[in-house]
């Protein structure tokens, strides 16, 4: 199994609170990991160093190979890192479409690169400098090599100058699909995978709290995420709909073998949820790593699940 993550003696200190102490643990490719422990244990402090909010104080932190320790949150991200956060916080203002809209990378890229431009630049000269030739050519051999050479040089100007290849697909392949059509159909499929299609038109302020974290869950996997992680997805929705949203990412992790670790402090709950494996932590410190038949029998976790009373959804909010 490939790993996709990994943390090695996490350690993050908030002046003299040592939020999370020598925390180590991986999430294998394609595999569906919860990540639980009573409130206030640190596990979204570990979140927001994963995820390059915070700078640990020690230890290292590994994701697709790459050492993310020191990497901005929007570097982290291109590499396939997409995060939710506890608290649900949505473009209010803007439809779920448009919410589900914003997240695709590279969409703001420019159309051109710099080097795209120079060489459509170059090639265009060319093609003057040759349609002036064969324009004062004498022989009939020179005018035609001329005419040859202008027809090639403006024709890799329509190819440096086009990087997406709109024109060169819709004229070879007879297809013109524009990337905002693709992402546009993504956006339903994903709100269908979510059982909510019907909520695309709506204002993101007109949806209730379980709807709002549906539509965050859709808006992360917009971003083609290769590591998914979602912080709390499922706190305060109603125990049906939880159930269903977990189903669903079960289900997209079959389907597409993207990683998705997922926080949830209701053990109970999570235990049910068809996870592969599940990290457990409490007060900053790991407490195991195992199956879910492994964390239901271990005596250490039942402890501290027992003295933090922290076994319960409904408190988390
Ligand atoms: P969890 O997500 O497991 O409920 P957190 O990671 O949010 O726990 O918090 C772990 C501990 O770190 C808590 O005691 C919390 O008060 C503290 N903490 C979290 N973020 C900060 C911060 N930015 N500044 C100071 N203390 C923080
Ligand atoms: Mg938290």
């Amino acid at each position: 199994m490939t790993a996709v993550m990994k943390v090695e003696n996490l350690r993050m200190e908030f002046g003299g609170l040592v939020a999370v102490n020598d925390v180590s643990f991986e999430v294998n490719e394609g595999e569906f990991i919860g990540l639980i422990g009573p409130n206030g244990c640190g596990k979204s402090t570990t979140f927001n160093c994963i995820s390059g909010l915070l700078n640990q104080t020690s230890g290292k932190i590994e994701v697709f190979g790459t050492d993310v320790s020191k990497m901005r949150p929007d570097e982290i991200q291109s590499l396939g890192v997409t995060r939710t956060f506890q608290h649900t916080r949505l473009w209010r203002e803007m439809s779920v479409i448009e919410n589900l809209l914003v997240p695709p990378r590279d969409q703001f890229r420019p159309s051109l690169t710099v080097s795209e431009f120079r060489k459509a630049l170059s090639y265009g000269i060319c093609g003057l400098l040759a349609l002036l030739t064969a324009l004062l050519a004498q022989s009939m051999l020179v005018e035609y090599l001329a005419y040859l050479t202008t027809i090639t040089a403006f024709g890799m100007v329509a190819w440096w100058s086009d990087p997406q290849k709109h024109v060169w697909n819709s004229l070879i392949q007879g297809r013109n699909n524009p990337p905002e059509i693709e992402r546009l159909s993504k956006v339903y499929s994903t709100l269908d995978q979510l059982e909510v299609p019907h909520m695309a038109p709506n204002l993101a302020n007109e949806l209730s709290g379980g709807q709002s974290k549906l539509v965050d869950i859709g808006r992360s996997m917009m971003g083609d995420p290769r590591l998914l992680l979602l912080d709390e997805p499922v706190a305060g929705v109603a125990g049906p709909l939880a159930m269903k949203i977990f189903a669903n990412l079960r289900k997209l992790v079959d389907e597409t073998g993207v990683s998705v670790l997922i926080i949830e402090h209701n053990m109970d709950f999570i235990l049910r949820q068809g996870v592969d494996r599940i990290v457990v932590m409490n007060e900053g410190e790991l407490l195991m790593v195992g199956t879910p038949d492994e964390v239901r029998s271990n005596r250490a976790v039942i402890e501290a699940y027992l003295g933090s009373g922290g076994d319960t959804r409904e408190d988390s909010e």
